[in-house]
């Protein structure tokens, strides 16, 4: 999968269409399509790499920033109080989807594992 092709690489250079909660210049965080909780957001880097072997790929401030506008776009959404899942499927057993690293945010209910 290419960066051409990758869909949210599409998505971080404005060719498809999301739902944005947070948008700056390396990291960006948009409304899941299929959401599996009353709030869930996907938070990614704009640059594209595939997974946490890749993550060495990307500036430490970078990888930061992730957890903070998870956190940002929980506080904004207004589960912080309640709690919300951070959560990475990385590979296909863990069914992995989408080759560009991403943190689930969800929040609204109760979450268990896995
Ligand atoms: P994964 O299983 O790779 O961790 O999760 C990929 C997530 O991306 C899924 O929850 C899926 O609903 C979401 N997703 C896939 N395609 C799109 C899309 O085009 N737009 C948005 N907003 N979410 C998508
Ligand atoms: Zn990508």
């Amino acid at each position: 999968m290419s960066e051409a092709d990758c869909i949210f690489c599409r998505i971080a250079r404005g060719e498809i269409d999301a739902e944005v909660v947070h948008d700056e210049d390396d990291v960006l965080a948009f409304k899941d399509i299929n959401s599996k909780a009353p709030f869930h957001a996907l938070v990614i880097p704009k640059e594209h790499v595939a997974n946490l072997e890749e993550i060495g790929a990307l500036p430490d401030t970078v990888v930061k920033r992730l957890f903070e506008v998870a956190s940002a776009v929980a506080e904004k959404a207004g589960v912080t109080e309640g709690g919300y899942a951070v959560r990475i499927n990385n590979g296909r057993d863990a069914g992995q989807e989408v080759f560009h690293l991403h943190l689930h945010v969800m929040g609204g209910k109760r979450l268990g594992m896995p």
